[in-house]
């Protein structure tokens, strides 16, 4: 068994991992995750070829995330035998102004990166947490931090900017912009695929639960549409997208919502779920006959089109578009939806291609812009950076 890097995904109540092997092509080795860590929580692994190899229930007092990583490690040193983990890759959501590429962990990063929960309280503390107690535990296992919004500081000053007085600017409220490092996957992949595209003006649409678009001018991110936070931009499973937010203080004044009232609604009542009273879940709500479930669909696919509108602009053209993602990749109606709107732009979809399956371009000989489905790879991601940040 070969050498590994582990990456480690932590969200509020769960803990996602895969091992990779150290070598060219970072195979897969095994991944899965502990869900539900302060409830029911269990256990799941599953090695390259997707079977199941491991799976626990914790039936007395819930884990926590100490709890599911510590048997995590004890579960690859018993079922993965001779695998050596010599590295561990971290997947977090705030990388805040400064950091615009991965970075080894040590106790100042730590600290740095705690300085930056008040700008994503929702996620930063759970992706901290594996940090701090690898940090304790396995003083000599090298962590390396991978940040969200990475990749997207590479975008111009204007498009990074809110138009709002200096001084609340000047405390960090601006477009950070976030899904990096299936930006980054992306942008890495589509050299092979489509030159032309990858030297020119590509948007990616990352339609996941989490959905938002980026546009890629050479391969570097110029501009995005989740902005200080990931509730901003496209309709989401369950979050709003861009939202006057006079409503915010109509939901205030008139409705007597606090901020954490408020909360609710923008990232957990709104989206697909909020519109169609029905689901979060893309599939049911294609499945559904439903009038509000059809409403949601179409509202989800027009909020996509506007926002393509606005990245065209700023690109100043368009030479590709892809679709990534849970939604991105397999849900061929959305793509049409979305594609059709856009003929205007030269983009032709061909529908036999737009139903197949994998890592595919589905636009037609013709079509001025070319339309890929390209599955992303935040993981392997993750794991590359390890690698080369480290020279492994
Ligand atoms: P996350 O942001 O949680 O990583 P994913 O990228 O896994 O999310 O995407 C989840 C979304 O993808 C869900 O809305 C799910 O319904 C949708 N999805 C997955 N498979 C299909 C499919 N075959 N058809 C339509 N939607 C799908």
């Amino acid at each position: 068994m070969p050498d590994a890097i582990l990456v480690l995904n932590a969200g509020s109540s769960s803990l996602k991992f895969t091992a990779f092997a150290l070598g060219e092509d970072l195979s897969p080795i095994v991944s899965g995750l502990a869900e539900e860590l302060s409830g029911t929580a269990r256990f799941r692994a599953k090695n390259a070829a997707g079977e199941v190899v491991g799976e626990h229930a914790w039936s007395d007092d819930p884990p926590g995330h100490d709890g599911a990583l510590a048997f995590l490690f004890a579960w690859l040193r018993e079922h993965v035998p001779g695998m050596t983990v010599r590295a561990v890759g971290h997947r977090v959501v705030h990388g805040g102004a400064t950091y615009a590429a991965p970075v080894r962990i040590d106790a100042d990063l730590i600290a740095a990166l705690e300085a930056l929960v008040p700008l994503a309280p929702l996620h930063q503390p759970h992706n901290l947490l594996p940090i701090r107690l690898l940090a304790e535990k396995r003083p000599d296992l090298p962590q390396v931090a991978c940040f969200d919004t990475a990749f997207h500081r590479t975008a111009p000053d204007l498009a990074q900017a809110f138009a709002l007085p200096a001084e609340i600017t000047a405390r960090g409220v601006r477009r950070y912009g976030f899904h990096g490092l299936s930006y980054e996957y992306i942008a890495r992949t589509l050299p092979q695929l489509d030159p032309r595209a990858a030297a020119g003006r590509t948007i990616v649409l990352h339609l996941g639960n989490g959905a938002s678009a980026c546009a890629l001018l050479g391969g570097r991110s110029i501009a995005s549409t989740m902005g200080f936070t990931a509730v901003d931009g496209l309709m989401m499973g369950t979050r709003t997208g861009a939202l006057d937010p006079g409503v915010v203080l109509y939901l205030m004044d008139e409705l007597g919502m606090d901020a954490r009232a408020i909360e609710d609604v923008l990232y957990r009542r709104s989206g697909l779920l909020g519109v169609s009273g029905l689901s979060s879940d893309m599939r049911v709500l294609l499945a559904s006959e439903d009038p509000a479930a059809r409403f949601a669909v179409e509202l989800f696919c027009y909020r996509i089109v506007r926002e393509v509108g606005s990245l065209v602009a700023a690109l100043e053209g368009l030479d590709a578009l892809v679709f990534t993602a849970g939604i991105g990749e397999n849900a061929a109606p959305i793509r049409a939806k979305v594609c059709a709107p856009l003929a205007w732009l030269g983009v032709a979809l061909d529908e036999a291609a737009n139903e197949g399956r994998g890592l595919r371009r589905i636009s037609t000989e013709a079509s001025r812009v070319a339309v890929w489905v390209v599955p992303t790879d935040e993981e392997r991601m993750i794991a590359r950076h390890v690698r080369e940040l480290l020279s492994l």
